[in-house]
């Protein structure tokens, strides 16, 4: 990335006189290490051992449609829902898949008519999540394509609608937008869990897609999983995936599986009042809350940006009212600079400009799922810059 240019330099501070000197702060990507700290506090709670001999097969349960699920995984993904109550998974078939990013996939495979004469259309409002539209496009495949916001899509015929909600980068709630009959709706919900967003109610859409990366922050683990009410989805969502990698690593699964049982526990354990352990999600809502509270006062301070508001609402996890705090900040540049995130750039704070979004270069999106370090730097750095 070059960091050479910047159109507006027009800032009071020079930039070696800045927080942190000349370090180059990035926050571009969605990188979810600020979760690192709950789990080293977890000691072995999380830990997995897998001697040599074990789970050496492609198989997990011929009997399921799914036959790569390993049945302990899937046991885990119904409990946390219970646990958090944020969806139903009652009459669902769990689909897993690495990352959701291959349910995403998977579940397009799975919703293209495959005898139509030219592609489904894919939309999804924008802003939407900026990896979309690469993704359906890469292969440029004959079964879908990507079309872009929804909200203008007036095309007749059959189109696929991702509702993100809340959304990727701008944290809204969402429902669907495109009024039509004749559309298939996939659900991403991988923000909708407590630290994110209040929680109102168990969400039960056709096709809905989680991960761990943004609800436990394991990324690295690469697994997603799918709750889908149609056999036939399911069954075509699979086949895909054992076309592209014969299933997905077991050993991933025993992990989450452990990784989210620890999670649930310590949920269970804090609504029953015993101290012995943090509840998951109160340290990743008061992490975020605390986070949110500094980068909206150096907003402030700085002058030169504006955040979204979100109304707070009642979180039935939580049993309180409890104040949306998306994974990213959807920051707009408020001075008379057309792209914000050259601007930041030229203060090495790199970040992911609207246009990638599919709106207005004004907007960046920044990761608020970092280090503490690397975010405090930021928070500091960014109130220090006045137009
Ligand atoms: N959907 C959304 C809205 C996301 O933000 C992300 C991660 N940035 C993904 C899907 C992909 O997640 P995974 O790591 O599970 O592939």
């Amino acid at each position: 990335l070059s960091l050479s240019s910047s159109s507006t330099s027009a800032t009071t501070t020079p930039i070696d006189a800045q927080p942190g000197g000349d370090s180059i702060i990035n926050l571009a990507r969605g990188d979810p290490i600020m979760f690192e700290r709950y789990w080293r506090q977890m000691g072995d709670r999380a830990t997995v051992v897998i001697p040599g001999w074990q789970y050496i097969s492609y198989f997990s349960d011929v009997t399921n449609i799914c036959w790569f699920l390993e049945p302990e995984f899937a046991k885990e993904v119904v409990r946390v829902h219970r646990v958090v109550g944020n969806a139903v998974t009652e009459g669902r078939h769990i689909v897993v898949g690495t990352g959701s990013s291959q349910l995403y996939l998977a579940a397009l495979f799975a919703l293209s008519p495959h005898n139509a004469s030219e592609p489904i259309s894919v939309v999804s409002q924008a802003p939407y999540y900026s990896s979309y539209p690469s993704m359906t496009d890469c292969l440029k495949s004959g079964l879908y394509k990507w079309v872009g916001d929804a909200q203008s899509f007036n095309k007749e015929g059959p189109y696929i609608e991702l509702v993100t909600s809340p959304n990727n980068p701008d944290g809204n709630v969402r429902r669907s937008v495109v009024n039509k009959s004749d559309g298939i709706l996939v659900h991403d919900l991988a923000y909708y869990w407590p630290q994110y967003t209040p929680i109102s109610s168990p969400v039960d859409h056709e096709i809905m897609l989680f991960t761990v990366s943004k609800s436990t922050g394991h990324a690295g683990m690469r697994i997603g999983w799918a709750l889908v009410k149609d056999q036939e989805v399911a069954r075509r969502m699979t086949t895909f995936i054992e076309l592209n990698t014969i299933g997905v690593s077991k050993d991933s699964q025993l992990r989450a599986a452990k990784v989210l049982k620890a999670v649930s526990d310590s949920s269970e354990h804090a609504a029953g009042n015993l101290e012995e352990e943090e509840s998951f999600f109160e340290f990743s809502y008061l992490l975020l809350a605390e986070r949110w509270k500094l980068l909206r006062k150096a907003v402030e301070h700085s002058g030169s940006f504006s955040l979204p508001e979100f109304p707070p609402a009642f979180c039935t996890f939580l049993n309180r009212v409890s104040e949306p705090q998306p994974a990213f900040a959807w920051m707009k540049c408020e001075v008379d600079i057309e792209d914000c995130e050259s601007f930041l750039q030229g203060h090495k704070i790199l970040t992911r400009g609207g246009k990638e979004f599919g709106v207005s270069p004004k907007y960046v999106r920044i990761s608020m799922l970092d280090r503490d370090d690397n975010f405090n730097l930021f928070v500091k750095r960014l109130s220090t810059i006045h137009l």
